[in-house]
């Protein structure tokens, strides 16, 4: 029965739409009337769900009526399996020698501990490649990740600053990786995640233990200071970074800039921010971007055992792209979406399709903020007009989040524009957006993927 659905389902949608959408559907159980089928990624599975349930469902009751519903499910972890797991805090030592006096959150019992930000298992040291551009970055991280717990702290605060994409989140998530493998409370979090538990805490008058909590750790990494925003967050942030380093305590923090250049920073928490060591990570030369990419191939691999790219397709991605790290993911990203929808080989034309300015100036002129907004409400199952109101609900704020990010970077049109387009929003939310989405996507592959999808969908 199965295989007549699909052949059914082939023959009338077609070799192409079958190929894209239906290839990788899988039939797991059919009881009492219920089907369950599973795709590989959550991307197929919302996808199939709001535009093919109805006629999988009409095309399975046809061969049997006692079918009564259809049911999709992704199937067993395939993406990103170790992200979830992975929080500093809560990371069991990998040797299993972590004394019981700190393998305890801070303050568990306060309820409001706070939790790392999920590191990538792909951050690590053994993956960070050094070049001329961030030996020093280099040095001095890996000096903080192998000080001991009484060791005198040399440089401290560590401070690095990069232009985006060059390996600050990398190094960063390095440290704590290493250091949650030995006897030292490590605490891993974004500046929004900081901001956040910092406000969280406040309005359920915790402020005092998530403030105890924070100070009893032994090393802080904050990564992406330069959202940190609002002024009582920041006068908190100083006063941690305070005790923290007149304790003899290790802060680690990167930005986007020196910290002169943090204007909205109080300027005792600049220059106790510039105080310590400030190291600044320069552009990737060529050499690294191929060996960055022979590496995500590999890594891809792991997850996806039938994507290849062939030696001279990298070097050709290593030489076109050479801005940053982020835009070798994006690439990669590409051609990984491409074999996965397709099942064929990587080409070079496929290659050069994907590097061609990452976006080809030419299709920035032709997507419309309209097809952006109904395809990404479609992909995520909400109407347009929720996408464009004024409700702050969970499920519409990310997809109008997205969309507004895609609106940005495919098309030519300004923040105020976007703003005006989506609901008559201030720029300076369009612009939030774009960040939020851009430092999500950074560190959690599936959206990434699903965001490069649904660029492919709109620009071919
Ligand atoms: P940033 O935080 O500075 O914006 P990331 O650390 O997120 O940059 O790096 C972007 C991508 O480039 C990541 O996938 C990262 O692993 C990769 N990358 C950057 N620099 C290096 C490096 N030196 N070695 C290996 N990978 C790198
Ligand atoms: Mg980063």
């Amino acid at each position: 029965r199965w295989l007549r659905v699909k052949q059914r389902l082939r023959a009338e949608l077609g070799e192409d739409i079958f190929a894209s959408w239906f290839a990788r559907l899988d039939l797991d159980s059919i009881t009492l009337g219920t089907v369950r089928m599973s795709v590989p990624t959550r991307f197929l599975k919302s996808w199939l769900q709001s535009h093919y349930a109805e006629r999988v469902l009409a095309t399975w009751q046809s061969e049997d009526e006692t079918i009564k519903q259809i049911d999709i499910v992704v199937r067993s972890p395939v993406i990103r399996p170790a992200i979830a797991k992975a929080r500093v805090a809560e990371q069991p030592a990998a040797t299993g020698e972590r004394r019981s006096a700190t393998t305890t959150a801070p303050t568990a019992a306060s309820g409001d501990a706070p939790t790392g930000s999920p590191l990538d298992p792909r951050f690590v040291f053994e993956n960070f490649l050094v070049g001329r551009a961030n030996t020093l970055a280099h040095a001095a991280a890996k000096q903080v990740a192998q000080a001991r717990r009484q060791d005198a702290v040399l440089f401290n605060p560590l401070y690095i600053h990069s232009g985006v994409g060059l390996g600050k989140t990398h190094l960063l998530q390095a440290i704590a990786w290493a250091i949650s493998a030995q006897d030292r409370k490590v605490l891993y979090l974004t500046a929004e995640k900081f901001m956040y538990g910092f406000v969280s805490a406040l309005k359920t008058q915790t402020a005092l233990a998530f403030k105890e909590a924070l100070r009893g750790i032994d090393v802080l990494i904050i990564d992406d200071l330069q959202f940190l925003q609002g002024k009582s967050t920041q006068v908190e942030f100083g006063h941690t970074l305070n005790a923290l380093v007149d304790s003899g305590r290790q802060v680690i923090v990167a930005a986007d800039r020196p910290p002169s250049d943090l204007e909205s920073l109080d300027d005792r928490l600049r220059s106790r921010l510039a105080g310590g060591l400030v190291v600044e990570m320069g552009a990737l030369s060529e050499e690294i971007r191929l060996e960055i990419l022979k590496n995500r191939v590999n890594l891809a691999r792991t997850h996806h055992p039938g994507f290849d790219v062939p030696a001279p397709i990298l070097t050709f991605i290593a030489e076109t792209v050479t801005h940053n790290g982020r835009d070798l993911d994006g690439a990669l990203n590409r051609l990984l979406a491409h074999s996965k929808l397709t099942g064929g080989p990587v080409t070079m034309d496929i290659a050069e399709l994907a590097v061609r300015d990452l976006i080809r100036p030419q299709d920035m002129k032709r997507v419309k903020i309209e097809d952006i907004q109904r395809t990404v409400a479609r992909h995520f199952n909400v109407s347009r007009s929720d996408m464009l109101s004024s409700r702050r609900t969970a499920n519409v704020v990310r997809p109008r989040q997205i969309a507004m990010y895609l609106a940005k970077t495919l098309t030519l049109r300004s923040l105020p524009e976007i703003g005006r387009r989506f609901g008559g929003r201030d720029h300076t939310t369009v612009l939030h957006a774009v960040r939020k989405i851009e430092s999500l996507a950074d560190r959690d592959r599936t959206l990434a993927e699903e965001i490069e999808i649904l660029k492919r969908m709109l620009v071919e």
